[in-house]
């Protein structure tokens, strides 16, 4: 079976790695978003492309639950000593990673091909893909004005609520070599229990990415981000009750209209499943606690399509 995730990153990655304990790695492929991409100190940072690679490579730190496990930020501290940007959380051994991703980048291999090699040297089986390789920017508009979208989310902690969001280079990016073959390919797409406005959106704001998954012939599902309404962590539940004005499941779903037909939600908004039209919902535990959990999850994702 060959299944396609969209994928952001902290919930995206928790999930893609149930996925494959589930299905097995050469099933599995993970479009990520890369509207999070920056640059930092020189180094060009792929935040959400990262948290599914340390996740799937099991290098990730679960409590914290980003970047990852034993790291230590003595290069962060140097920088901030010498009055350098430091808002922006690198660990030592995270570093290592962004600085042989930007030397490949102006070398001018492409996002993808280093991804897939920085993958391939980590272990990680499944086929991991930026959306595009082309720059695409999300950019958050508030009361405050627009920012970039880790200005908003890490530098300004997310505080302020959010009117509208642009993606910068979206309409010209072309999907990545393989992300429409995976989508044309695939027997079920799924989209992660991600940020459905700054995770996803993003993704499926590259043209041929949005018609590929709109023509499908295969089953989509989403899974929740919210539980009970409220996001497990971050601003999703607050932009959803400002830009969707609700947070039930079918203000999630309203999300992703015309590209899913099942949406997979937690006990705890089993009562609230009203309006969801065409779209399917299916009820089970959603939140993944740990390593058990999530493979639940992914086979309750996974159920739609007969083995
Ligand atoms: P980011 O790119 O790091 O912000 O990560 P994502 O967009 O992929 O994931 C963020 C979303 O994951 C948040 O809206 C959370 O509510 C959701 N999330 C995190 N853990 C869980 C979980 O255990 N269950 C569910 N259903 N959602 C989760
Ligand atoms: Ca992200």
């Amino acid at each position: 079976m060959n299944v396609v995730a969209l994928s952001g990153g902290v919930g995206g990655a928790r999930f893609v790695r149930g996925l494959v304990d589930v299905a097995g790695p050469a099933s599995v492929t993970v479009v990520g978003n890369v509207g999070d991409d920056l640059e930092v100190l020189g180094m060009h940072v792929s935040p959400d492309l990262d948290s599914i690679l340390y996740a799937l490579a099991g290098l990730n730190d679960e409590q914290r639950g980003w970047g990852r496990a034993d790291e230590t930020w003595n290069a962060l501290a140097t920088v901030a000593d010498l009055g350098g940007e430091s808002w922006f959380r690198l660990g030592d051994r995270d570093l290592g990673l962004h600085l042989v991703r930007t030397q490949a980048l102006r070398a001018g291999t492409p996002l993808s091909a280093v991804t897939g090699r920085i993958a391939a040297t980590l272990g990680v089986g499944a086929l991991l893909l930026p959306a595009t390789d082309d720059r695409l920017r999300t950019w958050i508009a508030t009361p405050a004005g627009e920012f970039t979208f880790q200005e908003w989310f890490v530098a300004r902690g997310h505080l302020d609520d959010v009117d509208g969001l642009r993606f910068e280079g979206a309409e010209a990016a072309a999907p990545a070599p393989g992300v429409i073959a995976a989508i044309d390919g695939a027997d079920l797409l799924l989209v992660a229990p991600s940020n459905p406005y700054v995770s996803i959106a993003p993704i499926v704001a590259v043209p041929a990415i949005r018609e590929a998954l709109e023509r499908r012939r295969v089953p989509s599902v989403a899974v929740s981000p919210l539980i009970g309404g409220r996001a497990v962590k971050g601003p999703a539940d607050r932009m959803l009750a400002r830009l969707a004005g609700g947070t039930s499941p079918r203000h999630v779903a309203g999300c992703y209209s015309g590209l899913i037909d099942a949406i997979v939600v937690d006990e705890a908004d089993a009562d609230d499943v009203g309006g969801l039209g065409d779209v399917r919902p299916i009820v089970t535990r959603t939140l993944m606690s740990g390593p058990a959990a999530r493979r639940r999850l992914a086979e309750a994702a996974l159920g739609v399509v007969p083995a």
